[in-house]
Parts: structure tokens; sequence; C-alpha cells
């Protein structure tokens, strides 16, 4: 598994092992060699998904259209060093590089043995742009966004000073009310940056009481850890073991929380994401799966959309 990919970094010298790089790892399929003998996937009930061109294409890099059971599937080609032809799924569709001793037509072949993959893939992160472009709006007066897994409703105009949560803090209801002290009418920015600041300081307490439970009853410990707004991972853990969560989990059911606090922890013993690391987390937190599937389907900068 690979780690250390880093995109924000306060901490680049050391070692970095990120969330992101396992857990948004099911969008890149593992490289194959292409030899035939997998069947075919069954063909895609659902709609065409469209895998339109670019406008733009590197000089390396060459435009490929094959037909699938389903659909046509376009996509760029660029030859590489590499020993295995890699599929990979981008904002620009689907992206293969294969070494040049393989034929076209193998990487064709390629490509039609993994459509059901490739399309699926396709389908959920143009449905992810299509939330994302849409996700503005509920930053206003009945909006509602996730807080610890349950949708609570923002109201402005009649809170006094600063925020008030008219429910109980650790164990929301759906529905329950968040108050922002702004005028009824005030503009997106505004009422994101209010409940921005309110979803932080939820974050730095429970955050830092999952944190100590979990390092008690693990016997591990950090460092130190603290808050991060990372774009693209949930959470690290470094050489010298400090740990940052990101403070978008608070818009996430505890049982994940918990999951990505452990996955971390885990980090203190193994850096790496093999089996003894995975060992290690099941110790931390007992069948921590279920949370760990239902954080894959999620990116930090697609919340609060769950
Ligand atoms: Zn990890």
């Amino acid at each position: 598994m690979k780690c250390g990919n880093s995109i924000l970094n306060a901490m680049s010298r050391h070692k970095q092992l990120d969330l992101f790089a396992f857990d948004l790892n099911s969008r890149q399929e593992p490289a194959f060699r292409p030899v035939a003998g997998v069947a075919p996937p069954p063909p895609a009930a659902s709609p065409a998904v469209p895998t339109p061109r670019p406008p733009t294409l590197a000089g390396d890099v060459r435009w490929r259209e094959v037909y699938a059971p389903s659909q046509v599937i376009g996509y760029a080609l660029r030859r590489s060093r590499r020993k295995s032809i890699g599929l990979v799924i981008n904002d620009d569709g689907l992206q293969v590089t294969a070494p040049s001793w393989v034929t076209l037509a193998q990487v064709d072949a390629v490509v039609l043995e993994k459509a059901a993959w490739v399309l699926e893939k396709l389908r959920l992160r143009q449905e992810r742009q299509e939330q994302l472009a849409t996700a503005d709006t509920q930053w206003q007066d009945g909006g509602r966004i996730p807080y610890l897994g349950k949708r609570i409703e923002l109201r402005l105009g009649d809170a006094p000073d600063g925020p008030v949560f008219e429910g109980l803090l650790h164990a929301p209801e759906q529905g329950d009310i968040l108050r922002l002290p702004l005028p009824r009418h005030a503009d997106r920015d505004r009422v994101r940056d209010s409940a921005h600041g309110w979803l932080q300081l939820q974050a730095t307490e429970w955050l830092g009481q999952r944190l100590d439970r979990l390092q008690r009853s693990s016997g591990l410990a950090a460092t130190r850890w603290r808050l991060s707004s990372a774009a693209t991972r949930w959470g690290s853990c470094n050489s010298e073991g400090h740990i940052m969560l990101n403070w978008r989990l608070i818009h996430f059911e505890p049982a994940v929380i918990d999951y990505v606090v452990a996955h971390e922890l885990a980090h203190l013993r193994h850096m790496n994401h093999s089996a003894a690391f995975w060992r290690e987390v099941e110790r931390i937190l007992p069948g921590f799966e279920v949370a760990r599937n239902a954080l894959r389907r999620h990116s930090p900068t697609s919340l609060p959309l769950l």
C-alpha cells in the first residue's frame, strides 16, 4: 500500500502515512499484467455514463474508445516504463498507462475486462461533482448539515450571542436546531463560517475525548495531536507520533470517527498498512470494518454531503 502521498505538508520531512492513500484506494485498481483469462463482467444495467474526450490532451496522450457491452468507453492512454497496465479515474475520466510493448488491442481488452469497475467509478465521481455544485445551498436559514451522523438544521436570526445548539451536544437527534447569531438573510459565506466555527469547536472536544478514550483502552499514546483541515485526508500520523485529525470528521457518526482515531493510533505501532497494522486496528477497535466501509464513500471535500 502506498504511503506518504503528501498534499499538504507541515511535516514533509517525516515519514507520513495518510488515510487518504488507503481509504480512497478503491479509485485505483491494482495494476495487473495484460493476460486474459477472467470472463468479462456482466453489462451494467444503469444508464450510460458519458466519457467525453477532454478538450485538450497532453502531447504524449492518445485518445481511445472501446465498445463495452453497455456503452462506448473513451479513455486517455499514456505509455510508461512501468511493467503493468494501470487504470485510474480522475476528473478527466479514465486514464490508462501501459508499457510500450503492450499492443493497443491488448490495452483495449483490459479496459473492456474492467468495464463494470470503470463505469461504476465514473458514475460515482460524476454524482459527487453534481452534489458539490449544489452544496452551497445548505448555508442558509433552514439548511441542514450533518453533525455526528445526524442532520441538524440551521436557524438564523434568534441567537443572542454565540451559536446555540438545541439538543444534546453529544447525542444529537435528526432535525435538532443550531441557532446562529446572524441576520435571517445573511450571505452564505457568513453562515458557513459561523457553522464551521461551531463545528470545529465540537470537533476539538469530541475528537480529543475519543482519542483519550482509545489511548487509554489500547495503551498507545500519541506525542501530540491537533485538528487539520486537509482537503484530501481524514487523518495522519508521522514517525514522531504526531496525530492529525480532520475536523470535518465531526460530520460523521461516532463509529466512523472512532475508526479514524484507531487507524492513526495503530500507526504508532506500524507505519504501514501491513496485515500486522490491520490486526492492531482490530485490537484497538474490534469490528472496525463497517465504519471503514462507510468512510470509503466520502472524501473531505465532499462534505457536508453525507
Ligand atoms: Zn493509514
